[in-house]
């Protein structure tokens, strides 16, 4: 016990929750199949960053999550790689279902970065990742929706777009990502972000990714999470 709390400390990790799982030291430590440890060293990830020692465990491990970190620390993947492993436990989807995974992003630059960031690690496992956002002609995107995917990396508004013209059903999506929850708190995307949430399983697993946590990012926190476990790195928060 000692050793975790040394540990996180010389990670600059400040954990709070019940049942917290151990830090990983290394990617083996997680259990990976092989194709996703390929895949993390074809990216030439050595070893995790201090977001991902401490969040890979917690989700992994079906826990919500309260991420709290600056930009460039590698939240990405402490999303993406949990992802993976939790569609390949899931029953294939039938015709007309999907997605499972859900991640929401302020912008569709960032959610372009997400989407292809989930690409190389899906890539194997034939799990499709569908990318929705504005500046895409809605026909295709509705086509490409309609074709099914396992993922989805959508901004708000155009996510509630492709809902409202049933492109997608949230009947079997039980992983969401709210990526970057203050900048789309800024952006004026909280009805939106709050009308996705409304229309997935509250049995979901729920993961809130935030460089900061304005008073209103912390509310709809406390309101949508369950027992959350909250991991800040450095010195944001
Ligand atoms: P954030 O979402 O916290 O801003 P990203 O997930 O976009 O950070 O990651 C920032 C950069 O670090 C990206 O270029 C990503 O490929 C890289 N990266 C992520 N994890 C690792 C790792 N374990 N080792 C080396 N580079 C990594
Ligand atoms: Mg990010």
């Amino acid at each position: 016990e000692q050793d975790v709390s040394e540990y996180r400390k010389s990670l600059a990790i400040r954990v709070s929750g019940f049942d917290v799982p151990k830090p990983i030291k290394a990617f083996e430590d997680c259990g990976f199949p092989s194709q996703i440890m390929n895949a993390i060293k074809k990216q030439g990830y050595e070893k995790p960053t201090s977001i991902q020692c401490q969040a890979l465990p917690v989700v992994l491990s079906g826990r919500d999550i309260i991420g709290i970190a600056k930009t460039g620390s590698g939240k990405t993947a402490s999303f993406v790689l949990p992802m993976i492993v939790h569609i390949m436990d899931q029953p294939e989807l039938q015709k007309e279902e999907g997605p499972i995974g859900v991640i929401c992003a302020p912008t569709r630059e960032l959610a372009h970065q997400i989407y292809l960031e989930a690409k190389k690690f899906a890539k194997a496992y034939g799990v499709r990742v569908s990318a929705v956002y504005g500046g895409m002609s809605k026909l295709e995107q509705f086509k490409e929706l309609k074709a099914g995917c396992e993922i989805v990396v959508a901004t708000p508004g155009r996510l509630i777009d492709m809902l409202k013209m049933k492109a997608l059903t949230m009947t079997r999506a039980t992983y969401l990502v709210l990526d970057e929850a203050d900048r789309m708190f800024d952006l004026g995307f909280e009805p939106q972000v709050r009308s996705i949430v409304g229309q997935i399983r509250p049995d979901r697993q729920t993961l809130l990714f935030s460089a900061t946590m304005p008073r209103k990012v912390e509310k709809l926190a406390r309101e949508i999470l369950t027992d959350p476990i909250r991991v800040t790195v450095g010195e944001v928060g």
